[in-house]
């Protein structure tokens, strides 16, 4: 039994680079459920920090989707894009205490060094030109406890090296904004991609530079299609039919193994969500990295 005394706050944070696809139904629907299930709130958090890659009309598009599933957040919608100088100012508090520096290297340089070399790491000054921003990786070892996928680790130094926190072209990386954020609005457990599995360390190392408790995390396997490629915008997964939204979710429940019964066809999106939430085993989600598809599902 979940215990009431703790808050459970979870979130969906989409990037609007494009309409909703199956995939990231199956990720909304899994921590929607999961947080609804543990009596938590859920936030809806736009990831609008990317604006050479998204597409116009594509968050109101995502939210619209959500809405016609049912997929109902808590509270208002926040965006990564009204906190550009937040971000900023973190990056540059990192470099004040010496946790970051100022990168000039180009890509060219960079090109043979998987991890990054260390040539910028006394840079503490503005330098002239344009220059990014990363966080030292110090030798040390950041571990949690995935829900479904358990033990994960990496060594900072040696399988991460010193990472962007600030882009070269003014704009804040995901990992800053993501791993700020989650903290910052008090989530308690994040349920997402295994595409995004790698990350997590370095949201982790950052939270734990602002001196701040890392959520619980849920990595869940992601929809592949039978080339192992994961389904994406980028490789152009279709849309969500809106006009099949109930069956749409019983399809994203098939895939997350938890076996809606034949008398929820026909049923409304309300009442398959509800027999979701009170049915929700999150151990039944296969733990593994991705579900490859012969064909797409939806
Ligand atoms: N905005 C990211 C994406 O759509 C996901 C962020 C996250 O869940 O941490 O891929
Ligand atoms: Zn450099």
């Amino acid at each position: 039994m979940p215990d009431i005394n703790t808050p459970y706050i979870g979130r969906f944070a989409p990037s609007p680079t494009g309409p909703l696809h199956a995939g990231s139904l199956v990720a909304a629907l899994a921590s929607y459920l999961d947080a609804r299930a543990n009596q938590g709130h859920w936030l809806v958090r736009i990831d609008d920090i990317d604006p050479p890659r998204e597409q116009p009309g594509a968050s109101d598009d995502i939210l619209r989707t959500l809405e016609a599933h049912q997929l109902l957040w808590d509270g208002s919608v926040s965006y990564q894009s009204s906190r550009f100088e937040t971000y900023r100012d973190i990056a540059d508090t990192f470099v004040a205490n010496h946790q970051a520096f100022f990168c000039t290297c180009s890509r060219q340089q960079l090109k043979d060094h998987p991890i990054y070399p260390g040539t910028c790491r006394h840079c503490n000054i503005r330098p002239k030109e344009a220059a990014a921003i990363r966080v030292i990786s110090q030798p040390v070892t950041v571990e949690f406890d995935d829900r479904i996928q358990g033990l994960q680790r990496q060594r900072m130094d040696s399988d991460i090296g010193d990472f962007v926190i600030y882009r070269k072209d003014f704009l804040p990386a995901y990992q800053l904004a993501t791993g700020f954020d989650d903290v910052d609005q008090g989530i308690t457990h994040v349920v997402r991609g295994c595409d995004l599995m790698d990350s997590t360390p370095r949201q982790i190392y950052l939270q734990q530079l602002l001196g701040k408790t890392p959520p619980s995390y849920a990595h869940l396997p992601v929809l592949a299609n039978a080339n192992g490629q994961k389904l994406s915008k980028q490789n152009l997964a279709a849309p969500l039919p809106l006009d099949a939204c109930a069956q749409n979710l019983l399809k994203a429940l098939e895939l997350l193994n938890q076996r809606p019964p034949t008398e929820l066809l026909g049923a409304s999106c309300t009442e398959i969500l509800t027999w979701a939430t009170h049915n929700w085993q999150l151990a039944s989600i296969p733990s593994v990295t991705s579900l490859r598809r012969q064909q797409p599902d939806f």
